[in-house]
C-alpha cells in the first residue's frame, strides 16, 4: 500500500515524488517502464568514457531563480554558453542568425544598424504570424528563411513549417547584435556530474520506492494507492478511445573517433540534403578531457511501435485531438496528469520542473482540504 503511485521517473515524475515524500511525508511507489530514471533527460558514460545524453543534448536553462535553488539541492552546476552552428551552402555559418551570420552572407564587415536596415527591406509585412514559415520570413525574409529554417522544418516534424504553430520557429532568437549564444535565458549550465546523479539524489529518500522496467498497467494490478501521478501519453491511459496522439520521434546515432574534438561546436545543424538534422558532440558543453569523442547524429522519424514518443506535434489537428482527452482528464479525482506526454506538449526541463512543484502545491493543498487557484490558496473541499 502507498500513498502515491506515480508512473515515470522523468523531472515530473522525480519532482514530485522528491516534495511529496519529503515534505508529506507521504510513500510513493514511482514506476518506469525503461530500465533507468531520469526520463529524457537521463545520462550514461559510452565505452569511450564520454558522458553522453542519452536521448539527444538536454541544454539546461532557466531564468527562474526559484527553479535553480530547487534543483541546486541534489546537484552542483557547471556554466556553459550552448554554442551551435549550422551547415549549408558548403560551410559552416553562425546560428542563431545574428551579426557575424549577416557578415558571412554578405562578405564583409557590417554593423546593427545596416543588419537592421536590410532585414527590414527582406521582411515580410505580415502584422500577427500564424504559424511557423510566417514568424520567420516576417523577421528576416524569405532567403534565410529558406537556408536556415525550411527544409530543417520539413525533416524534423515531417510538415511544412506553415502547418506549424508559430512558437515552433518561434523559439528560437534571431539577433541584430553579436550575441551568438543558442538561447537566451539569464542561467544556462548543466548538472555538474551528469543529470542521472541528480535524479538518484532527488529519490534517495528512503519513502520513495522506484521499480524499473516496470508498466504501469503491471503496477496497478500489484499494488494499491491512494492518489495516482500520470506522466505517460494521456491518449495511452485511456487505451487510445479518441484516436492516437501523434508524436515525432527521433532515432540516434553514436560514433566514437579517436581524436579530442571532431566540429568546432557542440552542435551543428544540418538543415538541407542530408537525412540528419544535426550531429552532437556533447563533450564541447560537458568540458570532460579525453582523447577520444563521441558524436550523435539525429535521424527524425515517425512514432510508431518500438519508438519513444519525443515530440508532441504542435498543430491545430493534434490539438484538437488531445482537448478531447483533457477533458476527460479533468474529470478524475484521485488522478494528477503532468509533464509533457500526459499534457501533450512540448516543455523544456525547466517548465517541467514548474508546472511538477506547483502540481505539488495543489497537491499539498488539497491534503489541508484547500483549493489552489493560480497560486493562491483558498478554502474550498475539492479540487
Ligand atoms: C530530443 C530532445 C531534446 C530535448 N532537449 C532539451 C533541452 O535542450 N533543454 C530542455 O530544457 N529540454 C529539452 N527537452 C525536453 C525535456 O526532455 C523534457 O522537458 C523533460 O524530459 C520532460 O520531463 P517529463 O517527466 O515530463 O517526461 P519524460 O522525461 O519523458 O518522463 C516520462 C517518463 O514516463 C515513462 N513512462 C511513460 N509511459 C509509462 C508507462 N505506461 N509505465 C511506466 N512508465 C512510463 C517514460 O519511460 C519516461 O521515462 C528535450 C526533449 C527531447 C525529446
Amino acid at each position: 500500500m502507498f500513498d502515491f503511485l506515480i508512473v515515470g521517473a522523468g523531472f515530473a515524475g522525480s519532482v514530485l515524488a522528491e516534495r511529496i515524500a519529503s515534505q508529506l511525508g507521504k510513500t510513493c511507489l514511482i514506476v518506469e517502464k525503461r530500465n533507468h530514471i531520469g526520463g529524457n533527460a537521463y545520462d550514461h558514460y559510452d565505452a569511450a568514457g564520454v558522458l553522453l545524453h542519452t536521448y539527444g543534448p538536454h541544454y539546461f536553462r532557466t531564468n527562474s531563480q526559484r527553479i535553480i535553488d530547487y534543483l541546486g539541492q541534489f546537484t552542483e552546476w557547471r556554466e556553459v554558453q550552448y554554442k551551435i552552428l549550422s551547415w549549408t551552402h558548403g560551410r559552416y555559418w553562425q546560428f542563431p542568425i545574428n551579426l557575424n551570420t549577416f557578415e558571412q552572407l554578405i562578405g564583409r564587415p557590417s554593423t546593427t544598424e545596416e543588419m537592421e536596415a536590410q532585414l527590414a527591406e527582406w521582411r515580410v509585412r505580415i502584422d500577427s504570424p500564424k504559424n511557423s514559415e510566417e514568424v520567420i520570413v516576417s523577421q528576416v525574409g524569405w532567403k534565410l528563411y529558406e537556408m536556415f529554417f525550411k527544409n530543417y522544418t520539413r525533416k524534423q516534424w515531417r510538415r511544412d513549417a506553415k502547418e506549424l504553430d508559430p512558437s515552433v520557429c518561434g523559439r528560437i532568437p534571431i539577433r541584430t547584435n553579436r550575441d551568438d549564444r543558442y538561447l537566451s535565458e539569464k542561467f544556462q549550465a548543466l548538472p555538474k556530474h551528469g543529470y542521472t546523479p541528480m535524479f538518484q539524489k532527488m529519490l534517495s529518500n528512503p519513502k520513495i520506492e522506484v521499480r524499473l522496467n516496470t508498466d504501469f498497467r503491471e503496477a496497478c494490478a500489484q499494488v494499491q494507492f491512494q492518489h495516482l501521478i500520470y506522466t505517460g501519453p494521456i491518449d495511452e491511459y485511456y487505451d487510445h478511445c479518441f484516436g492516437h496522439l501523434p508524436y515525432r520521434s527521433l532515432r540516434f546515432e553514436p560514433e566514437t573517433l579517436k581524436q579530442e574534438f571532431f566540429q568546432p561546436a557542440m552542435q551543428v545543424n544540418y538543415p538541407n540534403e542530408q537525412d540528419f538534422t544535426r550531429i552532437v558532440e556533447i563533450k564541447h558543453a560537458t568540458g570532460q578531457k579525453l582523447p577520444s569523442t563521441t558524436i550523435v547524429r539525429e535521424y527524425p522519424q515517425d512514432f510508431g511501435p518500438g519508438r519513444e514518443p519525443y515530440y508532441p506535434i504542435p498543430a491545430p489537428d493534434a490539438r484538437a485531438l488531445y482537448s478531447k482527452y483533457a477533458e476527460r482528464a479533468a474529470l478524475e479525482k484521485d488522478v494528477t496528469f503532468v509533464g509533457r506526454l500526459a499534457t501533450y506538449r512540448y516543455y523544456n526541463m525547466d517548465q517541467i520542473v514548474g508546472m511538477a512543484l506547483a502540481e505539488f502545491e495543489r497537491l499539498r493543498a488539497n491534503q489541508r482540504g484547500q483549493t489552489l487557484i493560480q497560486g493562491e490558496p483558498v478554502l474550498s473541499t475539492k479540487i
